[in-house]
């Protein structure tokens, strides 16, 4: 019987979540066949390596979600890993500061929510924050000890090595037929057939597609927004990581400054909306992936209630002037020239059809499959966990 399957479990994905499913897997059953497909030619090539690279603490989560657990176990855990394995990281540590008076609620807020979810957090005035970091300019501040900073690529290359699954790159799932009792089937774009008892989809920016090539309703349909960096050409004026108090109203941070593992330092993500799923600048359409967004009930309702927030985003992209502008609130001394483009990464953030952007991470299960459907920021911190939580339900569904 085992004989008619080329593998037990077959894992769409080779971003951080397919391979930390994979690895998962055959740490709780040894002897899984695992195999991961990934259409690039190597892994954690779209989120995963086009992230800000921070471990986040789990402060921002409502208590009790998946968000707000599987990132403070997931951090804890991230850390402990990239130890272990030689993996560059440190625990940085980083401040959240109020630049404007309507931002103090909220940073009051953010404490409170800290602290029910276990996060050591300490407040700061405005003079304190200069002891943090010295080009910094705030109202008043807080000080989150257990944020850190990691390379998730190389974090997902240890998790390939040491799930022992077969990862075939350069594979792209066209096709998925589902066998009554008989698992699934999948076609590849070079025409190979692959047969495995369950299939997971950690298809990321393309996860909505492949769970209706499934034939599983998905009930969302991913919207990409676009995240732009610049690189600081004076990584002197910036210690750590700088936030912005974010804005309740959407799962996004606010465009912050980060020092990372290479010891550059990042400003960025805005959010404006992508024109492909891969859409990495504004230059690249994909008229099929546009239309898919756009024929959405869900994406016209964002518009319509964020248009002005949204329209504010759009100038910040197309105008470096404004972008240096919102950036000079938190610090001050920074210039336009100060500024260099750097890689953009894309959210793939799941929406609803009455326009709610899903804030949780979701994983969903259908017949001989389990569809991760959500899995934005934190997920690359909270990768271990929520592995460990899909490689769960496959091993019942097996
Ligand atoms: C701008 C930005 C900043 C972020 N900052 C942070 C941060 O600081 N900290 C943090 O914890 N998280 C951060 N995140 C979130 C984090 O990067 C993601 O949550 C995480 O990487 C998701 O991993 P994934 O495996 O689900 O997706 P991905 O890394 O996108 O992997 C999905 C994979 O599926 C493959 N695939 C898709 N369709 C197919 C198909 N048909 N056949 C075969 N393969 C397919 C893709 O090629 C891709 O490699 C950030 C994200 C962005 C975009």
């Amino acid at each position: 019987m085992r004989a008619a399957y080329d593998c037990d479990v077959l894992v769409i994905g080779g971003g951080i979540v397919g391979l930390s499913t994979a690895y998962a897997i055959t740490r709780a059953a040894p002897g899984t066949r695992v195999t991961v497909l990934e259409k690039e030619p190597g892994p954690a090539r779209h989120q995963t390596g086009r992230n800000s690279g921070v471990i986040h603490s789990g402060i921002y989560y409502r208590p009790g979600s998946l968000k707000a657990r599987y990132a403070v176990r997931g951090a804890a855990e991230m850390v402990k890993f990239c130890a272990e394995y030689g993996i560059p990281h440190a625990v940085t540590g980083k401040l959240i500061v109020a630049t404007d008076r309507s931002e103090l609620p909220r940073l009051h807020a953010l404490v409170q929510r800290g602290r029910e979810n276990g996060i050591p957090v300490r407040e700061l005035g405005a003079s304190q924050i200069t002891e943090y970091e010295p080009e910094v300019r705030g109202l008043a501040a807080i000080h989150v000890g257990t944020t850190g900073i990691c390379d998730f690529v190389a974090v997902a290359r240890q998790l390939a090595h040491g799930s022992g699954a077969e990862i075939r790159y350069g594979t792209r799932v066209v096709r998925v037929a589902r066998r009554p009792d008989r698992g699934v089937a999948v076609l590849t774009a070079s025409g190979d057939i692959v047969r495995g008892r369950v299939l997971v989809n950690c298809a990321g920016l393309h996860s909505d597609e492949v769970a209706r090539l499934t034939g599983d309703d998905p009930e969302v349909r991913i919207v990409p927004f676009r995240g732009e960096y610049y690189e600081l050409a004076r990584p002197d004026l910036v210690r750590g990581l700088v936030y912005p108090v974010p804005d309740p109203a959407f799962p996004f941070l606010g465009v912050h400054l980060t020092r990372g593992i290479d010891g550059g330092v990042h400003i960025g993500p805005n959010a404006v909306p992508a024109l492909a799923r891969e859409g990495y600048g504004w230059g690249t359409v994909r008229l099929r992936e546009l239309g898919a967004t756009l024929t959405w009930p869900g994406s016209w309702r964002i518009a319509r209630r964020h248009w002005r927030y949204g329209a504010g985003e759009m100038r910040r992209s197309l105008s470096k002037r404004a972008f240096t502008e919102a950036v000079r609130r938190l610090l001050p001394g920074v210039s336009e020239s100060d500024l260099v483009p750097t890689a953009a990464g894309v959210r793939a953030q799941a929406v609803l059809r009455d326009g709610t952007l899903v804030d949780d991470f979701l994983i969903r299960e259908g017949a001989c499959a389990v569809h991760v459907l959500n899995a934005p920021s934190p997920a690359a911190t909270a990768s271990l966990p929520i592995g460990r939580e899909v490689g769960r339900r496959v091993l019942a569904a097996l």
